[in-house]
């Protein structure tokens, strides 16, 4: 069974403000078989090419212990750099559990 990638980008805690310059990002939108991903590698999985979208990423923050949620950019089949710390559409997620769950 498979767990999740590495993808190693930079790091900027939305919560603290903490940076890293080359940090190991999980994510589970791969193969999930402890690859590492850099931004230029083609976005393939064993079900799926991503030519342009975005990906999700997770991390801990190891200055204040948050879990980080983000997703990452994909243009033209490659992975960049570029990271989207959208934290507005992880609570509305949420929300919509909340939702779930009392209807
Ligand atoms: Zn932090």
């Amino acid at each position: 069974m498979g767990l999740f990638d590495y993808v190693l980008l930079s790091f900027k805690c939305p919560n603290c403000g903490e940076i890293e310059k080359h940090h190991e990002w999980q994510t589970k939108a791969f193969d999930r078989v402890l690859s590492t991903y850099k931004p230029g590698q083609v976005a393939e999985t064993d079900d799926a090419l991503i030519k342009d979208g975005k990906v999700w990423i997770h991390t801990v923050c190891k200055n204040c212990n948050k879990p980080i949620q983000a997703r990452v950019v994909i243009k033209n089949y490659k992975l960049t750099s570029k990271i989207d710390y959208a934290s507005h559409i992880k609570k509305r997620r949420k929300l919509s559990l909340k939702l779930a769950k009392t209807n």
